[in-house]
């Protein structure tokens, strides 16, 4: 499960979130934490953003909808965010 410690997320943990934020699988200490960080990281925010397009072009409701494919850009995205 997950075990967020401390005041403020980091942007790893932030990332690791987004799915989980997506499907409404976050307890509303941790969505508020999550959104908190997105307010203060116009990286992590535009995460958030480049995967929801990609499941609104997926077609798929959420995240857990996807199909392998569109999970796999997702990986991408993840990793040329990463390092960028
Ligand atoms: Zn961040």
């Amino acid at each position: 499960m997950l075990s967020l410690r401390g005041k403020d997320l980091v942007c790893q943990q932030a990332v690791e979130l987004v799915t989980a934020y997506l499907e409404g699988a976050l307890s509303g200490k941790d969505r508020r934490r999550f959104e908190r960080h997105l307010s203060a990281c116009a990286n992590c925010a535009e995460y958030l953003e480049q995967i929801r397009s990609t499941i609104r072009l997926s077609g798929a409701v959420q995240a857990d909808e996807l199909t392998p494919e569109a999970r796999e850009e997702l990986v991408r995205l993840y990793r040329r965010w990463r390092s960028g």
